[in-house]
């Protein structure tokens, strides 16, 4: 299901209705947005036996159920296996662009976390951005664009993924049966996320344990450092738990700026937090120097190898 981005679509659907689509397109914008549905559903009307121009529209035909499937013979998915995308990849993505396409239109291909590629990966993929052969389709999916080399990013039609506005995710919630309150509830957790919401929707269990979990950030937010090192210590272990963590404590912190700011209420808002102390325990400039170094200790937690006890210490050290 695809929630929001319309003018996206627009504009996609255009570019088949001319036939008139790039060979590489990036898309760019924050993780859970929608990007790799799109690329799919894009993909989907590029190769589709069906009659439809609209993307997204659900479809029962062959071609659309072996793309959902994964074994389309003109569409490759290309993940990262362990940590990154390498160069073996890239070598078979070449080869498989080469052949000729089963079905004549197009051959199309997604390549997911786009930013994962090695150096070495990436120099071979700016190889056949540089030659396109025939009509081939790339889609480089990323929440870090920075992350790409430069030379790529200039060689692609780049699409911006914006966070979509929590109205539509609410009405998109009702529209699949959600009751009022949870959807209201779910639109605004989810931080303009739609797979996240549909992730919430459809797993009560996990939207109970991430409300669980901010509570615990919130309450470990105005603790000491005794208790802060003690958690740090506890989910350093993990990496998905590290992941969770700093996104979850960069929300909180963000939405103490915006209230602070007075722009909105509490997205948590129905947990039961003394607001106004801890309004006044943190300054402005407080809030914004933690975001920053929550988003400076991700990046270093996830593309170098400093020590992500050590890491969160820091952070925990600053964070007041
Ligand atoms: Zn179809």
């Amino acid at each position: 299901m695809i929630i929001g981005h319309q003018s996206i679509l627009r504009i996609l659907e255009r570019s088949i209705k001319k036939d008139s689509f790039s060979h590489a397109y990036l898309f760019a914008g924050p993780e859970k947005v929608g990007k790799r549905t799109i690329a799919k559903e894009f993909a989907k009307l590029l190769l589709a036996s069906h009659s439809s121009t609209k993307i997204g529209k659900e479809c029962h035909c062959r071609s659309c159920q072996d793309i959902e499937k994964g074994i389309h013979p003109d569409f490759l998915e290309i993940k990262a296996k362990e940590k990154e995308i390498g160069i073996k990849q890239i070598r078979d993505l070449r080869r498989y662009l080469s052949l000729s396409c089963h079905h004549g239109r197009a051959k199309v291909s997604v390549i997911d976390k786009a930013e994962k590629m090695t150096k070495e990966a990436s120099n071979a993929l700016l190889k056949t951005l540089e030659e396109p052969k025939g009509r081939t389709v790339l889609i480089l999916v990323t929440s870090l664009p920075n992350f790409l080399l430069a030379t790529i990013v200039s060689r692609c039609q780049i699409i911006k993924f914006l966070g979509v506005s929590s109205f539509l995710i609410e009405e998109s919630l009702l529209k699949l049966g959600a009751e009022k309150k949870l959807a209201r509830e779910i639109s605004k957790i989810s931080q303009g996320k739609p797979g996240k919401a549909l992730e919430f929707f459809s797993n009560p269990e996990k939207l109970k344990e991430e409300k669980k979990q901010m509570e615990e950030i919130i309450s470990l937010s105005q603790r000491d450092l005794v208790k802060r090192f003690e958690v740090v210590e506890k989910i350093s272990q993990n990496p998905s738990q590290i992941k969770n963590f700093l996104s979850l404590w960069k929300i909180w912190f963000r939405d103490l700026f915006l209230v602070k700011l007075g722009i909105e209420e509490l997205t948590y808002s129905n947990l039961e937090i003394n607001k106004d102390k801890i309004l006044r325990q943190f300054s402005l400039f407080d809030l914004m120097r933690i975001i920053k170094l929550t988003e400076d200790i991700d990046y270093f937690i996830s593309f170098t190898n400093v020590n992500p006890r050590l890491a969160l210490e820091v952070l925990m050290l600053n964070a007041k």
